[in-house]
This record gives structure tokens, C-alpha cells and sequence, in this order.
């Protein structure tokens, strides 16, 4: 079954949503080295090869379902920010908005009754609470860093730790 026009342009949104989270992920990478943090640098990197993994799998999903995939410009990616607290508090809310945008695709489906997207949709909402989830903590544990060196230098090792899905 074909997907409908208004789910179409959802996917297709969705796409360039996840390729925009792509390019700020990797503008807080390029901000946190230049402020030699390399770990945090690592963490963020991984993170923007993962929003393209994510845009790809819309990607792949309107190309399956025999639709047209539509790609867009990308914004301008946020690349100034006050501390490191805040690079991370960017992060947060990027989730928040892809976690809104897959809702929102989420009840056009519904809407539709179009269950073939389904089980894309539920591994993405499962993702964006992981997402959230993971951020929120970071954020949590550099609030508590705040002002002490060695504190963060032990968080930043650490999210240099991260590995990629497959490894
Ligand atoms: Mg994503």
C-alpha cells in the first residue's frame, strides 16, 4: 500500500529533521574539541553518524514503501555556546523536538491507519526516550561538575569510552 501524500511529506520532513540533528551534533563535537575536550568531542561525533543512520532509515523506509524521498537544505547549526553545560542542553532540546516530530508522524499514521509504519515509528519512540534519556544524564552529571576540573576531565574520559552501535 502506498503511503498517503501527507505522510509522504511527514517521512520526507523527517529525513531532513534527522540529517539537521546530523550537523548539530557535529557542531557541538567541533566546539567541545576546540575546548579540549576530546572525549565529549568523541561522544558527539558518534552521536551525528547516528542521526544520519536515522535519516537513512527514513530514507530507506519512503524508497520501500515506493515513494520519493525529497531532500532539503539544512539550517545553520547553533556553533557559540556559554559552557559545556550547554552544548549539551542544545542536545536535549534537538531530541525534544525529533521526539514532537515523531509523535507528530506517529499520529498521522494512527490517522491513516496506516500500520506498515508502525514498527519504524515504535523503534523511534523507543530511541528518543533512550535519547532523552541519555542527555538528560550527562546534563545531570555536569551540573554537578560545575567548577571542578577534575571532575569534568573524569566525564569527559569517560564519554570518550562510547562505541559505535555495532561494536
Ligand atoms: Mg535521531
Amino acid at each position: 500500500m502506498a503511503l498517503n501524500p501527507e505522510l509522504e511529506a511527514a517521512f520526507n520532513d523527517q529525513v531532513n529533521l534527522e540529517l539537521t540533528s546530523a550537523h548539530q551534533y557535529l557542531a557541538l563535537s567541533a566546539w567541545l574539541e576546540a575546548e579540549g575536550l576530546p572525549g565529549m568531542a568523541h561522544w558527539m561525533k558518534m552521536q551525528s553518524g547516528e542521526e544520519n543512520d536515522h535519516a537513512m532509515k527514513f530514507y530507506q523506509f519512503l524508497l520501500d514503501r515506493n515513494a520519493r524521498v525529497v531532500l532539503g537544505s539544512l539550517p545553520k547549526p547553533q556553533s557559540d555556546f556559554d559552557s559545556v553545560t550547554d552544548v549539551f542542553r542544545a542536545a536535549l532540546a534537538a531530541e525534544e523536538t525529533v521526539t514532537a516530530a515523531i509523535n507528530s508522524i506517529y499520529s498521522k499514521a494512527v490517522d491513516a491507519s496506516d500500520f506498515a509504519s508502525y514498527p519504524l515509528l515504535d523503534w523511534f519512540v523507543n530511541e528518543q526516550v533512550e535519547e532523552e534519556a541519555t542527555v538528560q544524564q550527562i546534563i545531570d552529571d555536569l551540573e554537578r561538575t560545575e567548577g571542578n576540573g577534575h571532575a569534568l576531565l573524569m566525564l569527559d574520559r569517560e564519554l570518550g569510552t562510547r562505541l559505535g552501535e555495532d561494536e
